[in-house]
């Protein structure tokens, strides 16, 4: 059972570090030690066994989970009972971590009062350390969330963006996913054109994507829990050279970045491929964002790739490579793709060609 197998490995890391207990109560991590998508739960893990409390809302869903973790009924106020039994399990000289990224103050003041606070400090990303390398089923889902992309772009593409608002292209895509078997989009898809082009996260706008410049589509499909990701960038018309020019530009750098993905390279490399080449062409201001980022339960996860990161790539790990060129007052070019790191490169998984594909 691999949620078994999760809690274990956990668990291990707990014992490494010397701490007797984990609260884990981030949903995604939740998700991922024990299947349970509740909206409200807590869960808490030794190095020998584990409990998942959560109110009688879930407990017909959590009865298969019984199987392999210790099921606890609480008031829907969880954290109360959390804390108690948080500090029933660790004993009289225990320590415990807790999700000092996830936990609300007014929660951890709960917990530190039950608790003590001098026997809690922040687990420091354990789970989603865990949850960068996927295991085979995970990959499957990834792989299925990132292949429905290709009929959304294909449809996108057929039916053109000019004269259309930001806005309805934004809708349409919400339909197109469902469409082609998503459960919903991953995150709000960006959908920016002409001068917002240059805003790496612009809100799709409720103004008419004008002919002859750039609209920029990010878009995800949600599958099962798993996220995906993916970039292009689109033509509504013939191209300033300035922005042909920065099309072909992130295209080249898009595809050196993917060249430079293997396990065993470290995250901040694959950035300064990418950066080095965007840097050399004198547009080095224009590309302000890191490379990529992980990809999994959430949409931004664990590692990155980007100056600043220390992770090393690993085989099974799922990333995003996406440079993008953003010219103020002209627009802009993003170009992602999803991978997953192998031992001697990267499994591209979003498939849609980056040829530069002029619309209507
Ligand atoms: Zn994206
Ligand atoms: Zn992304």
């Amino acid at each position: 059972m691999r949620y078994a197998e999760r809690l274990r490995r956990l668990g291990e890391l707990l014992e490494q570090r010397g701490s007797a207990a984990m609260l884990v109560s981030h949903p995604a991590n939740i998700r991922y030690l024990t299947g349970f998508s509740g909206s409200n739960a807590m869960v808490i893990v030794r190095p020998s066994d584990a409990v998942l409390m959560t109110d009688f809302r879930y407990l017909g869903r959590v009865r298969p989970l019984r199987e392999f973790i210790d099921v606890r009924q609480v008031n829907q106020e969880i954290m109360k009972p959390a804390a108690e039994q948080l500090r029933e399990m660790i004993g009289d000289a225990g320590t415990a971590v807790f999700e000092a990224e996830d936990l609300a103050y007014a929660r951890y003041a709960v917990l530190a009062q039950i608790a003590g606070s001098d026997r809690l400090s922040p687990a420091g990303g354990l789970v989603e350390q865990l949850r960068a390398v996927k295991d085979g089923d995970e990959l499957a889902v990834v792989r299925r969330a990132a292949r429905l992309l290709t009929p959304v772009y294909e449809a996108l593409a057929a039916e053109g963006f000019a004269g259309r608002s930001e806005r309805d292209v934004a809708w349409r895509i919400v339909e197109l996913l469902h469409e082609a078997g998503a459960d919903g989009p991953s995150f709000s898809s960006i959908v920016a054109s002409g001068e917002r082009g240059a805003l790496p996260h612009a809100e799709p706008a409720d103004v008419a994507i004008p002919a002859g410049t750039l609209v920029t589509v990010d878009l995800g499909a949600l599958l099962d829990g798993y996220c995906s990701d993916c970039t292009r960038t689109f033509a509504t018309g013939g191209l300033p050279a300035e922005l042909a020019e920065a099309y072909a530009l992130v295209k080249e750098a898009q595809q050196k970045g993917l060249e430079a993905v293997r396990a065993g390279v470290r995250g901040a490399d694959v950035d300064a491929v990418v950066r080095g080449l965007i840097e050399e062409a004198g547009h080095g201001e224009h590309f302000q964002h890191g490379t990529g980022h992980g990809v999994g339960l959430e949409i931004h996860e664990a590692p990155r790739l980007a100056r600043s990161s220390d992770a090393t790539l690993q085989a099974g790990m799922v990333v995003t490579v996406e440079p993008g060129i953003y010219l103020p007052g002209t627009g802009g070019v993003r170009i992602e793709d999803l991978v997953v790191v192998t031992a001697d490169g990267a499994e591209r998984l979003t498939g849609y060609p980056k040829e530069l594909i002029t619309t209507g």
